[in-house]
């Protein structure tokens, strides 16, 4: 199985002959990788420029010019740079041929690699984004992702492009804690917010976690939220009832068709 430097070796070993050369056409000859490859693909990729190759874990990052083609070798997988001529063999999956004649060819007996496009940056894309118990989810990756958003800051934490798993009561919550309105402009946030929200999401996801282990017969549906746990929600479906806290009447909003609720005492 290629592990992490088996997928840097080969992104070094193609780099040479991919940067700066053109995607004449995508060949897929085989779309059922582990998930299909999107018929789209084909056209949104072809007559681009590879302007990099990246690799993030174990994806290949084709950073071209209007998006990212996303390559991950899975199990059984290869990718070599043949003439584009050289005869198909089993199993050979994908050609990316060039304008230099040559094809990246992907080769995978078992096909668990998978070929996906995104217009985004690649760290938008689902399959990378970072999950909050991810040392990749730190208050740096946050604060970035921030800068520059007018989004609220809510919307962008339930956002899975940008980190996966985040549900409406845990945002909910996590916000409350890290002292934080869900509606503020997610590039409003300071350095110290980002630190604090990153904290704060993963002490409510791990105290729901510690919860839904040890009382699991009381989960009820709707949000995941147990029994249990919604005993000790500081906002979330508290509206007009006083803030644990500070006793103040704690506000219901919506957000994008999601219920959100804040204190405006303690959150600022
Ligand atoms: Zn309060």
């Amino acid at each position: 199985m290629p592990e992490l430097p088996e997928v840097e070796t080969t992104r070094r070993g193609i780099e040479p002959h991919a940067v700066g050369r053109r995607v004449v056409r995508l060949a897929v000859h085989e779309p059922r990788l582990r998930w299909p490859v999107a018929p789209a693909m084909r056209r949104q990729v072809a007559g681009q420029r590879i302007l990099a190759i990246g690799r993030r874990a174990k994806y290949l990052l084709f950073e071209l010019e209007r998006g990212t083609l996303l390559l991950h070798l899975g199990m059984s997988g290869s990718l070599r740079v043949l003439p584009a001529a050289t005869a198909r063999t089993p199993h050979d999956h994908v050609d990316v041929v060039l304008d230099s004649g040559q094809s990246l060819r992907f080769n995978d007996p078992r096909r668990f690699g998978s070929l996906h496009y995104t217009a985004g940056p690649a760290h938008e894309h689902p399959s990378l984004a970072p999950e909050p118990f991810d040392r990749r989810f730190n208050a740096e990756y946050l604060w970035s992702i921030t800068r520059r958003r007018r989004v609220a800051i809510k919307q962008l934490l339930m956002n899975s492009h940008l980190v996966v798993g985040v549900g409406n009561i845990y945002a909910n919550e996590a916000l409350f804690r890290a002292r934080i309105r869900p509606q503020r402009q997610a590039r409003s946030l300071t350095r110290a917010e980002a630190a604090r929200l990153v904290r704060a999401v993963r002490t409510v996801l791990r105290a729901a976690i510690r919860v839904g282990g040890t009382t699991l017969r009381d989960y009820v549906g709707a949000d995941g939220a147990a029994g249990y746990f919604r005993q000790k929600l500081f906002v979330y479906e508290r509206a007009k009832q006083a803030c644990r806290i500070c006793r103040a009447q704690v506000r219901h909003l919506n957000q994008g068709q999601r219920s959100s609720y804040y204190c405006p005492t303690c959150q600022t």
